[in-house]
């Protein structure tokens, strides 16, 4: 099917695109690299009157290093962003997770802004950010503000972001030593959607986990840290695999995942907690 008509802004400048949000509100949806938007306008399930297209804003971008934060421009491919030496250096879990994402076809054109802004909760790196407790920054007529990643997804691809505001980077910090991750995802055929998804980031310190950091992908309306699992690994040895097994079992507390031709949701919560056991192990360095 053919999307229905609209009109189409090519953005010169972050500020421009910015003013014709503004102009447009509700009727403009921003397109980046058009993975996620172009399939909702054929299929008429989005129809804006207005696509402001911000694909050729080189300054949004990139990596680069702020400090003990990586920033990310929101425009970066999947593509730059698994094959970036900074984001494997200092985010290790981002490069794993983005080399499971679709194929290389769109890889090339799908970008980290637009994965994150579409909050899609079957997405993988939604959850990745949430584990790795990345800002984001967006800007609108009045500037730019900073949201932290478990504020910017609001609901069932809704986020933080008003229709007058353009996110333009991601701010991540460097986990550097005594952090280990690991990013689990079952899928029914390679470079697929996840069934279910789980991002961990684990830091040891002398032989027990300090801290823990645990997204879950598609176990509900949302992406979501798995809270219990987290405060149940908090001081565990971390070479006793019963007890990682065990803070692993409460990864679908306080989760409702959807019932589809992939799996219903009792089996989704299955996979959570061994997927979650699974990933914990390896981040904390256990074979
Ligand atoms: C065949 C196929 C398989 C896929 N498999 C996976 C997968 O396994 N895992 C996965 O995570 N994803 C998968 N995707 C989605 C892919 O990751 C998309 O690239 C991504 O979801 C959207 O990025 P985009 O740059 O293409 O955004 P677009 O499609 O251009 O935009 C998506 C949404 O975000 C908004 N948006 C985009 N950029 C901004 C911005 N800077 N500021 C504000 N709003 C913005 C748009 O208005 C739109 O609502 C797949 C896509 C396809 C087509």
């Amino acid at each position: 099917m053919n999307p229905a008509a609209f009109d189409y802004v090519r953005a010169e400048s972050v500020d421009h695109a910015v003013s014709a949000l503004a102009e447009h509100g509700d009727e403009a949806k921003v397109l980046a690299g058009g993975q996620s938007l172009l399939p909702l306008m054929r299929l008429r399930l989005a129809t804006p009157e207005v696509v402001v297209d911000v694909g050729r804003l080189a300054d949004l971008r990139g990596v680069r290093e702020d400090g003990d934060a990586l920033v990310i421009g929101a425009l970066t491919t999947h593509y730059e962003v698994m094959n970036n030496e900074l984001v494997r250096q200092h985010a290790r879990l981002l490069a794993e997770a983005t080399a499971t994402l679709a194929d290389p076809a769109v890889r090339h054109r799908g970008t980290f802004g637009g994965s994150l802004a579409h909050a899609d909760p079957a997405g993988d790196l939604p959850a990745v950010a949430l584990a790795l407790d990345a800002e984001l920054v967006a800007q609108g007529p009045n500037g730019r503000r900073s949201i932290p990643a478990r504020e910017f997804f609001v609901d069932y691809l809704e986020t933080a972001l008003s229709p007058d505001e353009l996110l333009v980077e991601v701010r991540v910090p460097k986990l550097g030593s005594g952090w280990g991750f690991q990013y689990q995802k079952l899928h029914r055929v390679a470079q697929a959607w996840a069934i279910v998804g789980v991002a961990a980031a684990v830091r040891r310190d002398d032989g027990s986990i300090a801290e823990a950091r645990i997204g879950l992908t598609n176990m509900g309306r949302t992406p979501l840290r798995a809270e219990a699992v987290e405060q149940a690994l908090a001081g565990t040895d971390a070479s006793n695999d019963a007890a990682l097994a065990q803070a692993a079992d409460r990864a679908a507390e306080g989760t409702s995942p959807p019932s589809d031709l992939s799996g219903q949701a009792d089996y989704r919560q299955h996979l959570a907690r061994t997927l979650t056991r699974r990933a914990v192990r390896r981040a904390a360095g256990l074979p």
